[in-house]
């Protein structure tokens, strides 16, 4: 087996130890004689995952019964328009905080279906960043506030959450369980599965249940957030394959000592990666320093010829996915929960032998 450092964005990379157990139960699951992608989803072997996927969640972001945990196909892109088709009726107006290319596809999703107030606009800002605090002045009687939690292609992370009159939504599909969270200051949390949690095809939703039960009534059932809680996620056919490798990626993080130890691990792998771009003058980060993603670290180098050099010979050294996004350019290593220390160790060796050898 030569397993790569993968630092793609997203399908992204995922722990070993995970693989290897979906693949030890790929053919037979448990011994029940088929796979868990051939059973019912009414039937005991999924309900049992089901179960647990949601538990683990539960329990390592200590929800409340005010909250429910959704598992809801169509990306995060989806939410962009499930979010204002439920909350943002005709008359009222929906803050929304522009931090780059994924707030900036939220909000053109939203404008589609009602009125929208961009309370602050960084996203095309370089060095990239997100809105500072100070800077937001909110709608009066705002059906919500929006945000990004993690701008994954600008490597731009919110450091600390407005205190909104409003419910407070994010997309956290790039930083979602990297560190612990106080789920009480959100109205609702969004994720696709594809970067911290699991294969793609699963959407995570949190959503306050008083919040949801006030929801536009007349949206088909399907698109209403009600109708999954009701349904407890299975009012029709679920991801099942993809929940059952989220529940394994879930029962890992606990494993690893829940959202406190592996934040810890997270900051370690981006100071020493920010570090080695601090100490050289070749490489160049991207975000402000105050903004800096742990999750997604952005720079640059002198030139373009000498990026493509680097993701070349970089994969040559087995560490795929370095490529920046194709709007930006750049270089951009994702450094999710599932990669180890040592992958990064390993870009931190590459980055010195590739500077010494091009600078
Ligand atoms: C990847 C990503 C999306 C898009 O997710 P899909 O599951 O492809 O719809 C949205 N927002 C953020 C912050 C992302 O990183």
């Amino acid at each position: 087996m030569n397993r790569i450092y993968n630092f793609s964005a997203g399908p992204s990379t995922l722990p070993l130890e995970v693989l290897q157990e979906a693949q030890e139960n790929l053919v037979d699951y448990q011994g029940a004689g088929l796979s868990i992608m051939e059973d019912s989803h009414r039937g005991k072997p999924y309900d049992a995952i089901h179960q647990e996927a949601i538990e683990n969640i539960r329990e390592l972001l200590a929800l409340s019964d005010d909250y429910a945990v959704l598992f809801l196909t169509g990306g995060a892109t989806g939410q962009f328009a499930m979010l204002p088709m439920n909350f943002l009726p005709e008359g009222k107006v929906a803050d929304y905080t522009n931090s780059g290319a994924w707030a900036s596809k939220a909000i053109k999703e939203a404008q589609r279906i009602g009125q929208v107030n961009v309370i602050a606009n960084c996203g095309k800002d370089i060095p990239t960043r997100v809105p500072a605090l100070a800077d937001l002045a909110y709608s009066e009687d705002a059906a919500y506030v929006h945000i990004t939690s993690n701008e994954t292609i600008s490597g731009a992370q919110w450091q600390e959450f407005p205190v909104t009159e409003a419910p407070l939504v994010a997309d956290m599909s790039s930083d979602i369980l990297s560190c612990p969270l106080d789920i009480n200051q959100f109205g609702l949390i969004y994720a696709g599965a594809q970067k911290n949690l699991g294969p793609a095809g699963v959407t995570l939703v949190i959503i306050r249940k008083d919040w949801a039960e006030r929801a536009l009534d007349s949206i088909p059932a399907f698109y209403r957030y009600q109708t999954h809680i009701e349904g407890n996620s299975l009012y029709n056919t679920p991801p099942c394959f993809p929940i059952y490798i989220l529940m394994l990626v879930t029962r890992w993080l606990k494993k690893q000592g829940g959202l406190q130890a592996i934040a810890d691990i997270n900051r370690r792998k981006a100071a020493l990666l920010y570090g080695a771009i601090d100490a050289s003058s070749f490489y160049k980060g991207t975000a402000l320093p105050e903004y800096r993603s742990l999750m997604n670290v952005t720079f640059r180098l002198p030139n373009e010829e000498l990026e493509q050099a680097f993701v070349k010979s970089a994969k040559e050294h087995d560490m795929a996915g370095l490529k920046g996004h194709r709007s930006v350019g750049g270089i951009r290593a994702s450094i999710y929960n599932a990669m180890p220390e040592a992958g990064v160790e390993a870009l931190v060796a590459f980055m010195k032998e590739f500077e010494t050898q091009n600078g």
